[in-house]
């Protein structure tokens, strides 16, 4: 039997390439010039997919593939895919939790540490010859003792709250629905910011996060607060936050990830209060091969007995 058809949308790694390649018929969907004349002589023959957070799986691709059977995804947050839509055809899903946890909590703590200790000011400082010119550069803020606010205590939030405990804070955090965890619980998104010095951001996207961190929120942070944003872009509002920024009315802001990537606003980049990352926070060799390993061995297991090894919630009935 000839092996089943591998349409892979997005980067992959040699590793990852050279464990599929004699399992699966690989397309690569940015070598297809026209997908409908694609799709007539190779739509049917393909039944797993492989993409990744960014790009999912377009409605014009799902719908080229009557036999789609299978979508890994690399990555943990899948809010690019239409899970609904691959539910109602009987499409199983898988993303790769858990083996980024610790690199994203590394990439929050990058981003407060830079931003409470002035990371950008002073580099430029040392290096542009400001300090035999000017003398000592401006005080920063410590990271000590802060209260930190964490939106969203899933399996990254509670690795970033573990490896926050270093700096000795007060954790608190917001979700729909209360933990049982050992951290002061926020029903109200805008009274748990009022308390804090720091927000992280570490829900998934899609709508029901859809610019959840609004005006409100970021003016509740307050003018010597810090909001950290390594989830995704859509949820804070970016005009809000741009407009608390240059009005004062929020201290700082560490952003890994924006609403309209790779496209990054003017004013966040020229803005003083800003530390901006180019959506790095799981993107270390030692990560990614991680991530690249759990999203071939969902595609082998699905080959080998029809089940995928970590299913997304929403597709774990199928
Ligand atoms: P989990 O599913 O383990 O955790 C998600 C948390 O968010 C849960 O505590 C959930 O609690 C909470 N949550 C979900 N919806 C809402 C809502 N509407 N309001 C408030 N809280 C909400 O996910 P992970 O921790 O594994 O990953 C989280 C996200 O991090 C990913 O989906 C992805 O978007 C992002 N991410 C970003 C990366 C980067 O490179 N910057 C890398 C990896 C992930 P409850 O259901 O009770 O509300």
């Amino acid at each position: 039997m000839s092996n089943p058809g591998l349409l892979k949308i997005g980067g992959a790694t040699e590793e990852m390439m050279s464990r599929l390649t004699p399992e699966f018929t690989i397309h690569e969907l940015s070598e297809i010039s026209d997908l409908d004349t694609w799709a007539s002589e190779y739509g049917a023959s393909v039944e797993a997919v492989m993409t990744n957070g960014h790009d999912g799986v377009p409605p014009a691709v799902m719908a080229a593939l009557p036999n789609l059977k299978a979508v890994s995804g690399y990555g943990v947050g899948y809010d690019a895919v239409d899970t609904d839509a691959c539910v109602a055809r009987g499409i199983k899903v898988s993303h790769t939790p858990n083996v980024l946890n610790g690199e994203v909590a590394n990439t929050t703590l990058l981003l407060l540490l830079a931003g409470l200790r002035n990371f950008r000011h002073d580099e430029a400082w040392a290096r542009s010859g400001d300090w035999e010119a000017k003398g000592n550069a401006p005080l920063a803020n410590s990271p000590d003792g802060k209260t930190i606010g964490i939106l969203g205590l899933g399996r990254i939030g509670q690795e970033i709250a573990d490896r926050l405990s270093v700096f000795n804070p007060t954790i608190v955090y917001h979700t729909r629905s209360k933990k049982d965890v050992p951290y002061k619980y926020y029903g109200d998104l805008v009274e748990m910011a009022k308390a804090c010095d720091v927000l992280v951001c570490i829900t998934p996207g899609g709508p029901s996060t859809n610019k959840i961190v609004n005006k409100d929120v970021l003016e509740a942070l307050g003018p010597k607060g810090m909001l950290i944003n390594v989830s995704r872009g859509s949820v804070v509002d970016e005009d809000a936050l741009i407009a608390a920024l240059d009005s004062g009315k929020l201290g700082l802001a560490g952003l890994d990830v924006f609403e309209r990537e790779p496209h990054i606003p003017d004013a966040l980049k020229a803005s003083e209060r800003t530390v901006l990352l180019p959506h790095v926070g799981s993107a270390t060799h030692e990560t990614r091969a991680a991530m690249g390993a759990l999203t071939v061995e969902n595609l082998l297991q699905w080959k080998a007995d029809g089940s995928l090894k970590t299913p997304v919630p929403e597709c774990a009935h199928l």
